[in-house]
């Protein structure tokens, strides 16, 4: 059923992910609610309405439910159960986050779906650590089964004898151990998912990842990686085929030498799909609005010949003022506060034209 323009969309989250949808229902005449506990947040600043809760508040949630005609999240790290008061409100459906919000139940999900992954089990004691570092050797990296993000929650085990510190330095968590990819470079599939089956894919991003956290994001991809991105595409329209998502669903690969693995999914807009916004025809953003309120799909044609995206990260959002001089470049600032290290502040764009 369509939700037409005029219409309330919930925003669960209020990060830059939520700004930038906020922007793009503004734009197609939504107006948008946004529920984040922090307030002020980049997408309360630009949204219609703000409910200052926390994620499990069962009574804001009821409220904000009554509030609004389609409610999204932009944030993954959600207690799924509180979120059951929106139902079918909710796109994508609580399926997605919570398959997505823990790496064993994620991977052996994307296994069922008969796409790769590195070589991995769980891990929940030391001894289960060593035990990993032994089946798969070293490099291994260790990853809480929760509440990652931008490399946090994670410790790689470089040499034996570093089981123990790593195990510590992830909290002795449950997790999962992985084994590390010699990699041969990192791309993403973003595809965006209608509630009837349709999917659009845009061209996939390469992506550079500087301490976990990524750097950059390079269209089209070198030809090493594009010759797997069919092989990935597919993959990805069945995990978001097998999810039932209505949204974007972003699909993390490492191009392997033994082809393509996933990494990770993301049941929503993500960093690596930014260069959307100007060198796509239908951005992420836009195209996550137009899946959840069924409107039809908007073309993922390139603008130019490709773009380019860097991450604004920490204090490199100081450089505004040279940035903003510099022509044709798109420069995006969050609106967060304290430029803190490792933190997303912004990013920027540039279309590759010729
Ligand atoms: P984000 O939410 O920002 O995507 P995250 O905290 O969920 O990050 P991952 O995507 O799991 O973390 O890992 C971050 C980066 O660390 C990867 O993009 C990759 O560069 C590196 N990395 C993670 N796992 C492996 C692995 N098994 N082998 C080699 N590199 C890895
Ligand atoms: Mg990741």
């Amino acid at each position: 059923m369509t939700i037409p323009p005029g219409s309330t969309i919930g925003i669960i989250g209020g990060g830059q992910l939520g700004r930038m949808l906020a922007i793009a229902a503004a734009q197609l005449g939504y107006r948008c609610h946004v529920l984040d506990p922090v307030e002020d947040g980049p997408a309360a600043q630009v949204a219609d309405r703000f409910t200052n809760a926390a994620y499990d508040d069962i009574g804001a949630l009821r409220e904000f439910d009554a509030a609004v005609d389609v409610a999204t999240y932009e944030f993954e790290n959600l207690p799924v159960g509180p979120l059951e008061v929106l139902g079918e409100k909710l796109r994508p459906s609580t399926r997605s986050l919570a398959i997505a919000q823990d790496r064993a139940r994620e991977k052996t999900f994307i296994e069922s779906c008969g796409a790769r992954v590195a070589p991995w089990r769980e891990v929940s004691s030391l001894a289960d650590v060593t035990a990993s570092v032994r089946k798969f050797g070293v490099p291994l990296v260790l990853k809480t089964r929760r509440y990652g993000y931008d490399g946090k929650g994670q410790a790689w085990v470089r040499s034996r004898g570093d089981e123990q510190s790593s195990w510590q330095a992830i909290g002795e968590e449950p997790a999962v151990a992985e084994a590390g990819i010699d990699f041969i470079a990192e791309f993403s599939v973003i595809v965006a998912r209608w509630a009837d089956g349709r999917t659009s894919v845009w061209h996939s991003p390469e992506n550079e990842h500087g301490e976990g956290i990524l750097r950059r994001s390079t269209v089209p991809c070198s030809d090493v990686v594009e010759a797997q991105v069919s092989e990935a595409r597919e993959a990805a329209v069945r995990i978001a085929n097998a999810l039932g998502h209505i949204g974007v669903l972003t699909v993390e690969f490492f191009a392997s030498r033994d082809g393509p693995l996933v990494n990770e999914i993301a049941p929503r807009v993500h960093n690596s799909g930014h260069w959307t916004i100007e060198g796509a025809v239908t951005s992420q953003f836009e195209q996550h609005i137009r899946a959840i309120c069924d409107l039809p799909a908007g073309p993922t044609d390139l603008v130019g010949s490709g773009a380019v995206m860097d991450n604004l990260i920490g204090d490199e959002v100081n450089r505004w003022p040279e940035l903003v001089a510099e022509p044709g470049l798109h420069v995006h600032i969050y609106g967060k506060g304290e430029a803190r290290p490792g933190r997303k502040m912004g990013h920027l764009t540039k279309v590759i034209l010729r």
